[in-house]
């Protein structure tokens, strides 16, 4: 079996998974997927320190630490503190999130709330030159401008990372900002990409009414993309309303290719080579 996906964001976690539906899962990834790895993304610290079983038991699987929007309602020092200890000392742990705002839902935590601590959260990935994966929504510009003044795409930040290439091979700055399950424009794309940012496509851009994310993966160079599943959210037709699982992200990677009118195996691993730099993982080889 080709191994040749990357799922950049995909809840192994999830709190309604079971120790053997995440073996029989992993069975799946391994035995009857071109899925060569994935990362399991923490939104609170119960679900961060899942990740890091997870990727302590899984060989394809790497961890991200933190809390989500929703999750800081009561969030204190002394559990961002056990988040920092998750990310020095944790097995595989590639990435800082996933973090963000999101005010989308009326009856949610408090926007001063989330602002806060995902300014922490920013400062906290910046201490420990940490790649940053964002969850926003209904927050687009407010998110942008507080990475930018939490210094997330800041000359320091981008001297911590090697350099990555562009469209015609010229070398540039790397931000490591991974904007997860992205809904914006394709201006706030270009903007991003600019700053040094990497554009993940989710599921949705499959979905028939979406032409605003198909017009973002065809004007965004393919060197700056990354695919994920967001399972078990989110499912990608032809298996939309159906719980979602990394294998699916064939399915979105499919899409990716027919925007970009190229073959779907030189999608897989273009965006696979994406993301294995962006996370920095060495001990993963992609097999055609
Ligand atoms: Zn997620």
């Amino acid at each position: 079996m080709k191994k040749i996906l990357f799922d950049a964001h995909t809840h192994l976690n999830d709190e309604d998974m079971t120790d053997e539906d995440r073996r029989t899962l992993a069975e799946e990834i391994v035995n009857d997927s071109e899925v060569l790895g994935l990362v399991d993304p923490g939104s609170n610290l119960e679900n961060s320190e899942q990740a890091v079983r997870d990727a302590a038991q899984f060989p394809f699987c790497y961890a991200a630490v933190g809390y989500y929007p929703s999750d800081t309602d009561g969030l204190n020092e002394e559990n961002l503190e056990k988040i920092r200890n998750l990310a020095v000392h944790g097995s595989k742990v590639v990435c800082i999130g996933e973090i963000g705002l999101d005010f989308h839902y009326e009856e949610d935590v408090d926007h001063d709330t989330m602002r806060y601590w995902f300014r922490r959260q920013i400062q906290l990935a910046n201490e420990l030159k940490m790649p940053i994966m964002i969850h926003s929504r209904d927050a687009d510009q407010e998110t942008m401008d507080i990475l930018k003044e939490e210094g997330a795409f800041s000359k320091e930040r981008q001297s911590w990372f090697p350099k990555r290439p562009g469209p015609g091979g010229e070398m540039l700055p790397d931000s490591r900002v991974l904007m997860h399950c992205f809904s914006q424009s394709v201006e706030m794309a270009r903007q991003y990409v600019k700053l040094g940012a990497t554009i993940s496509i989710c599921g949705p851009v499959t979905f028939k009414n979406n032409r605003k994310t198909r017009e973002v993966v065809k004007a965004i160079p393919i060197e700056f993309l990354t695919v994920e599943t967001d399972a078990p959210y989110m499912a990608p037709e032809p298996k939309r309303g159906r719980k979602n699982k990394a294998p699916y992200v064939e399915y979105t990677c499919r899409k990716v290719a027919e925007l970009k009118e190229i073959s779907y195996e030189e999608a897989a691993v273009i965006t696979c080579t994406n993301a294995l730099r962006f996370y920095n993982i060495t001990d993963l080889e992609i097999q055609r």
